[in-house]
């Protein structure tokens, strides 16, 4: 990865591909999104820092995956609307990277501009004396858990082992047994795709099993939690038994992307008391990790990406794995399901693919 003290004339490899196709021919939409350049000028003029040809795997919990054309690491609400506003103009295609632990890229990398917030006031937290929690979309969801349980504040202590950022866990709706993001939220701060800062109230967001109604190309810079005062020591305590749990039954030392797929049947709490449920036997009320696990399938393996023996939902990587066997094991493992119990899984784990 190259960093952001450029030469005055420097320009990025796959910048010089766009613009030798631009000069030589007309340009198509897939050649306009590989022009940075407009980007590029923004990122210098607010001095925002940022790398060209970025290695993003690292960034992953796979630890698989190709490169981004730009990633940048604005540090305010301001900078990131800018940089939005840019791309909307120039077509440049644009992402967010958070903690990187719901994440498959691709091995040919992404196109475009990927964001990741890391620093300044996008990755901050404060914690007021009613309870109220505002954290930035880059802070450390796991941070957050142990902060506020440490504090005495009680609402997120059913988000412990959850590895994300707080703008990734609110977008995926992360959570389990215990409690899910959505559920002490009272506010989300957005940047909309034209570049324009709202805050969205709780009442106009519905959160589901890993879902939120919050616009699909709207990126979370910060989120509100109501909490309860309750004793630390109760809550500390409780953290640790999430986290004994999930270390119990998931191999959290894996390079995985945690539940690769959603189970078919969304637990109850998300259903209303009247949704039809499958009938006992119906493998569309079985978890995806047991129906993987019924058709076979622990333990199949393309390349260096495997299911793993501990809890079918995960895929684990060896240091040798390509983001191309982890697919490859996905598609499998979905062909066979559906073959076998006439379900259709779908991904939890979002993948990034050029284009
Ligand atoms: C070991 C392990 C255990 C896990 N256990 C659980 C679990 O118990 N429950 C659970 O729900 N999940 C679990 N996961 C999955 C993961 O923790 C969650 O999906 C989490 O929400 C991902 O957050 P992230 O910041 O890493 O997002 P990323 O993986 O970086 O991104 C995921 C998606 O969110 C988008 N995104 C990220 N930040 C923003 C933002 N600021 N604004 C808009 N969009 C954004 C990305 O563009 C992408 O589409 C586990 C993963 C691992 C590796």
């Amino acid at each position: 990865m190259r960093l952001s003290a450029f030469p005055p004339n420097f320009v990025p490899t796959r910048a010089i591909r766009s613009i030798s196709l631009l000069m030589s021919t007309t340009p198509t939409d897939t050649d306009r999104q590989h022009d940075t350049r407009p980007v590029l000028d923004v990122l210098r003029r607010l001095n925002i820092a940022h790398g060209t040809d970025a290695d993003l795997a690292s960034l992953t919990w796979y630890k698989v995956g190709g490169r981004a054309d730009v990633l940048a690491h604005p540090t305010n609400a301001e900078q990131l609307c800018e940089l939005v506003a840019c791309c909307a103009a120039h077509g440049v295609s644009l992402r967010v990277l958070g903690s990187g632990a719901n994440l498959l890229v691709g091995d040919q990398g992404v196109p475009g501009l990927v964001v990741r917030f890391d620093a300044g006031a996008l990755a901050g937290v404060e914690v007021r004396d009613n309870g109220t929690v505002v954290a930035a979309a880059g802070f450390d969801l796991m941070r957050l858990v142990s902060l506020t349980a440490g504090k005495g504040l009680d609402g997120l202590q059913g988000l412990a082992g959850v590895p994300a950022s707080v703008g990734g866990a609110v977008r995926m709706n992360a959570g389990g047994r215990y409690c899910d993001t959505g559920q002490t939220i009272t506010r989300v701060r957005v940047v909309s795709s034209d570049g324009r800062l709202h805050d969205l109230p709780r009442r106009d967001i519905e959160f589901a099993y890993r879902h939120t109604s919050i616009a699909a190309d709207a990126i979370v810079v910060e989120a509100e939690f109501a909490l309860q005062h309750g004793d630390s020591d109760v809550l500390r305590k409780r953290v640790l038994e999430i986290m004994g749990d999930k270390k119990a039954s998931q191999p959290l030392g894996a390079k995985s992307a945690g539940c690769t797929w959603k189970n078919p049947t969304p637990p109850r709490r998300y259903l209303s008391d009247d949704a039809p449920r499958p009938a006992d036997g119906d493998p569309h009320g079985w978890p995806a990790g047991m129906l993987v696990d019924r058709a076979g399938l622990k333990n199949f393996a393309v390349g260096g990406a495997r299911i793993s023996d501990r809890h079918a939902n995960f895929i684990a990587c060896d240091p040798h794995a390509t983001a191309t066997d982890v697919l490859s094991v996905m598609r499998h493992a979905e062909q066979v399901v559906l073959e076998r119990f006439g379900v259709t899984l779908q991904r939890e784990v979002v993948v990034w693919c050029a284009g």
